[in-house]
């Protein structure tokens, strides 16, 4: 008997049954839709049902980041942007506060942009109610979390009073270069292109992804729960399935941002206060002044993608 159980537990073991479960929050920003001006609302809500149907196939607990400025205007709820949040909350996902119209920190006072965020959270209180949903998270438009010790300090003790938990990122990435190469092509109808787009993102994101577990062991000597952030776009709607398998294939689970956050490495200090929008693993490798080497090797968008989304650098 005693044979036995050891071998069921060798057994176990080398299955990976008790190996540590890789984890990975999904965080989706510039809600309602990117780039919506240049679709029908029949089509946005299409693609946003495609982009929340791949999510909840992975039973990827996902907060999505949200910009009230082109649903609300003066007292009046534009009814087809709305009614897009209303499928996110419709499947049960979250919704968190992105500012009212995505003010980059790095050129407003802390006024206005605390302004900003408060503004967008009154816009979106009717619709949170609706819901019987709260709005504990918050994300930096360009992840800017101030340019200088007093900004960075100044929104974070704001931030904190009003109860707001800042959402990290830890795969930061040039998704949205794709997504706007995506949508170019898209007007002229080249379905191979848009494939191969597709298909050039998602094995960038598998390159990203193990860029980052690299530079988490570097630090931590351990891969950390990672949080990704990607956005609310035609990209997304069509890729989802692809990408969210990529990542089930590398070994992880899709948690919430809450459990992610649970990660002790989500402790470490921040004191990058330059203008660079960039990982949370980044500004703690700053923070611990890690030389260049550190940084040396990321991924870059393939040269083709950055044509067509007319961008020359990320
Ligand atoms: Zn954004």
């Amino acid at each position: 008997m005693l044979k036995f159980i050891l071998a069921l537990f060798i057994f176990l073991f080398s299955s990976g049954l008790f190996a540590q479960q890789k984890k990975i929050a999904i965080t989706i920003d510039d809600l309602p839709f990117v780039r919506s001006g240049i679709f029908s609302s029949e089509t946005l809500v299409q693609k946003t049902d495609s982009l929340l149907t791949a999510l909840s196939r992975y039973h990827a607990p996902v907060t999505g980041f949200v910009n009230m400025t082109e649903v609300y205007n003066e007292g009046e709820f534009d009814s087809v942007q709305i009614n897009l949040l209303r499928q996110w909350l419709g499947k049960g996902f979250d919704l968190g506060n992105h500012t009212f119209s995505h003010p980059d920190y790095n050129n407003v006072s802390f006024s206005t942009f605390a302004a900003e965020i408060e503004k967008n959270e009154q816009a979106m209180q009717p619709l949170l109610n609706e819901y019987n949903k709260t709005m504990p998270y918050f994300r930096h438009p360009f992840l800017h979390r101030g340019d200088s010790q007093a900004k960075a300090d100044s929104l974070a003790q704001y931030l904190r009073s009003r109860k707001y938990t800042e959402a990290p990122v830890t795969i930061d990435n040039a998704e949205w270069i794709f997504a706007a190469a995506y949508d170019s092509v898209l007007k002229t109808n080249d379905q191979k292109l848009a494939l191969l787009i597709g298909n050039e993102y998602i094995s960038y994101m598998q390159k990203k992804l193990i860029f980052y577990e690299g530079q988490s062991v570097k630090l931590f000597g351990r891969n950390i729960s990672h949080i990704l952030l990607i956005h609310a776009n035609s990209l997304n709607a069509a890729n989802m399935d692809h990408l969210l398998s990529m990542f089930a294939g590398n070994g992880y689970a899709f948690v919430s941002l809450a459990e992610a956050l649970t990660d002790k490495a989500y402790n470490s200090e921040d004191k990058y206060y330059r203008r660079g929008g960039i990982s949370w693993l980044d500004r703690w490798a700053f923070t611990r002044g890690e030389g260049r080497d550190f940084f040396k090797g990321e991924p870059v968008c393939p040269a083709f993608v950055m044509k067509l989304a007319k961008v020359d650098s990320e």
